[in-house]
């Protein structure tokens, strides 16, 4: 048996199970090494039935002598109930509610091995253990059965008909006969950190030794499952440092900051940046200054004021000489940054102006022209920017707003418009920094942890669809007071089909005409054509209409300081990080601004999601948050960075280890004693895991 030979060919698999086994991903012996058990029971105590004490938490073996399942009919709830024998002289109850699935299986004369706590019918004299583990133990039995009980068993998640404990014997077998893998992590990495061996942790992540804490083990804490999570970080770390060293290798524009510079953006500024602000700004124009490309992620909350900092890089790259382009994911965004970026911008006599799909040909064909003349020093806009008829004279800086609207092929196309200029990325989904660091593996992180001054946290309220009405009435009460409001639906600007749109155009009449008749509602979605969002945009942004109505096209970035209340109906269509979002377009102004959350029904998890906004306004746990509720592998962003199944780890549940594996990779990739450690590890990564983690070009 080699570590490569196909499951199949191990006894006690052939073709069918192995068909089920290579649906869960498991094709060759080593893939079984690999498998981890997501669960440990302590199986240490078995006994006979007549030696079960009330209130012990026991494993026992026996022979089922009767049991029938008992449908009550008002609820839908089925009790299965099992008598036991084990010929110690004792009977044991064994009951199940919700019971059906036993049914079947459990017939007289199955033997079983039970795990559970005992406890004592009084009425009927006799020992009951409600709900416990159970698993069938085959006739012919030449099974041993020391490795099921006696001992902290491993749980497997199953995989079509094979069982947690046809895992164990299979599990087993392997480890038996099977050659165990190299151990690639370098011994000076394996003591610093102070884990055990490869081998050894395979071996004690399927088979805990009798002294193992069971706690540990269903934390995913022990040493030798430590060792397993540290080992997919650290070669995935080593992996993208690796990548990024070589990326960093590469020559790119050497902005530099003169007096002049610092003069220019001294001039630009409006108001004084924060700290945070000013710590990025630098972190931003040291990376122009040196003479590599820069590929950078400027994170922050919404409203931390990321678009300034972005202004300051971009003057240092027009006063060098060259352009910048901003790339936005909507039309709204885009002219929201044009505005906000000209204004900013004229004071220096920056030439800035818009691309987007909005405009009519003719008037597109000019700016094009004057981009290609280097007439235009930024131009700002849509995905009509990556049109292949839009020509840089000399491209200097890219940015691009709210990044996980684009994959990266875009960023690269945009890129492609210049001679590697230099790339700031930005996104109002903060994450924790060494997670940002590898989910967007080839970027550089910088983040704006900080809110600019005198901003009064959001009141955040959760209104149920009963109460709509003392929502509105709380809603004309602010624009009475001068205030203007959001009302916002659930359509997703993609998939707003002409069924939601109607919707949402009726919701936009009901309001209009009979809730508020009195006060100017406007309504903005995705399927109007350019000219007419930008209308609606302007009048809300001037005042004109008070309330708008609203699809998801106002997620991100809209800025009308006004705004204090944002009323947003069916909140449990949205996730987490979409509402936070959305909260964000309040609390601009110096106004105390309130987000309504109105929900029809609500599941555990929607009530969950409800309750984290209720109680933060922190960007950071609200995406932390979102990513426990939801997995990071749903966590946007995190699918097209190419981040591979993690088997064992997990991003959130091991961040210390995640930390540690990235401080060990750099430390070693960066060390000059090591190189043949280093090369060694290059090997390696070549070998085992360039498929697996998706890492192109390493070495
Ligand atoms: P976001 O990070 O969400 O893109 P913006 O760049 O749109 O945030 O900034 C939000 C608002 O805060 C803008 O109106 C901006 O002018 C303002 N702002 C940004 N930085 C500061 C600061 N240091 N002091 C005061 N206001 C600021
Ligand atoms: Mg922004």
């Amino acid at each position: 048996m080699e570590l490569s030979t196909p499951l199949q060919y191990v006894k006690g698999i052939g073709p069918a199970r192995a068909q089920m086994l290579a649906a869960k991903g498991l094709e060759t012996v080593s893939d079984l090494l690999y498998y981890a058990p997501f669960r440990y029971e302590d199986r240490r105590n078995v006994k006979s039935i007549s030696e079960l004490a009330p209130g012990e938490k026991a494993a026992v073996l026996a022979r089922i002598a009767d049991a029938k399942l008992t449908n009550f009919r008002r609820r839908a709830l089925g009790l299965f109930e099992a008598t036991l024998e084990d010929g110690s002289g004792s009977r044991l109850s064994a009951r199940w509610f919700h019971g059906e699935r036993y049914a079947d299986s459990l017939t007289p004369g199955t033997r079983v091995a039970l795990f559970g706590k005992v406890e004592l019918d009084r009425m009927r004299g006799l020992r009951v253990m409600v709900q416990p583990e159970v698993e069938i133990l085959s006739e012919d039995d030449d099974e041993d059965e020391t490795l099921h009980s006696g001992r902290v068993v491993a749980v497997y998640e199953a995989a079509g008909k094979i069982s947690t404990r046809a895992f164990r014997k299979l599990i087993d077998r392997v480890l038996k006969e099977a050659p165990m893998p190299e151990d690639a992590l370098p011994s000076s990495v394996r003591t610093r950190v102070g884990l055990p061996h490869l081998a050894t942790a395979i071996r004690e992540t399927h088979c805990p030794g009798p002294d193992a804490s069971l706690a540990l083990l269903n934390e995913f804490r022990t040493p030798a499952q430590t060792r397993l999570i540290f080992d997919e970080f650290f070669w995935l770390e080593c992996g993208l440092t690796l990548k990024k060293t070589k990326a960093r290798a590469a020559t790119g524009i050497s902005f530099e900051i003169t007096e002049r510079v610092r003069d220019q953006i001294k001039a630009m500024l409006p108001f004084k940046p924060t700290a945070a602000q000013k710590r990025v700004m630098q972190e931003i124009a040291d990376d122009m200054k040196n003479p590599h490309p820069m590929n950078r992620l400027l994170q922050g909350d919404v409203g931390s004021g990321k678009t300034i900092v972005a202004a300051q890089a971009a003057i240092i790259a027009i006063e060098n000489g060259y352009q910048a382009a901003v790339l936005a994911p909507t039309e709204i965004l885009a002219n929201q940054h044009f505005v906000y970026l000209k204004r900013l911008l004229d004071k220096l006599h920056y030439v800035v102006a818009p691309l987007t799909g909005a405009a009519n040909a003719r008037e597109k064909q000019q700016i094009k022209r004057l981009i290609a003349d280097r007439y235009v020093h930024m131009v700002v806009g849509t995905h009509a920017l990556l049109q292949s008829d839009v020509v840089f004279s000399k491209l200097g800086l890219v940015i691009i707003d709210e990044q996980h609207r684009f994959g990266v092929r875009q960023r690269l196309a945009l890129m492609e418009k210049g001679a590697q200029p230099d790339v700031l990325v930005m996104t109002a989904t903060p994450i924790p920094r060494t997670l940002a660091l590898t989910l967007y593996g080839d970027l550089d992180v910088s983040t704006i942890d900080e809110l600019p001054p005198g901003r009064k946290p959001i009141v955040t309220r959760h209104a149920t669809q009963s109460q709509v009405e003392g929502v509105y009435s709380f809603l004309a009460q602010h624009i009475k007071a001068g205030r203007q409001a959001y009302v916002v639906y659930p359509i997703v600007e993609e998939t707003e089909t002409t069924a939601t749109i109607k919707a949402a155009e009726s919701m936009f009449e009901h309001l209009s005409s009979i809730v508020f008749p009195n006060v100017a509602v406007g309504l903005l979605h995705g399927r109007m054509r350019p000219e007419e969002k930008d209308d609606a945009m302007m009048r809300f942004k001037a005042g004109e209409t008070k309330i708008l109505v609203s699809t998801t096209v106002i997620e991100v970035g809209v800025d009308v300081p006004n705004a204090s209340v944002i009323v947003i109906e069916q909140a449990e269509r949205f996730g987490l990080a979409q509402l936070h979002q959305l909260r964000g377009r309040v609390g601009r102004g110096s106004h105390q601004s309130y987000c309504i959350l109105v929900t029809s029904k609500l599941n555990d998890v929607g009530r969950e999601r409800i309750r984290t906004l209720i109680d933060s306004n922190d960007g950071f746990h609200i995406a932390e948050m979102d990513m426990k509720l939801r997995g990071p592998g749903e966590f946007y962003g995190t699918k097209q960075s190419g981040i591979p199944g993690l088997r064992l780890a997990d991003l959130m549940r091991d961040a210390d280890i995640l930390e540690l594996a990235r401080k060990e990779a750099q430390t070693l990739i960066a060390s000059e004693e090591n190189k043949e450690d280093v090369r060694a590890v290059v090997r390696y990564i070549q070998e085992h895991w360039q498929r697996r983690y998706a890492l192109a070009q390493v070495g």
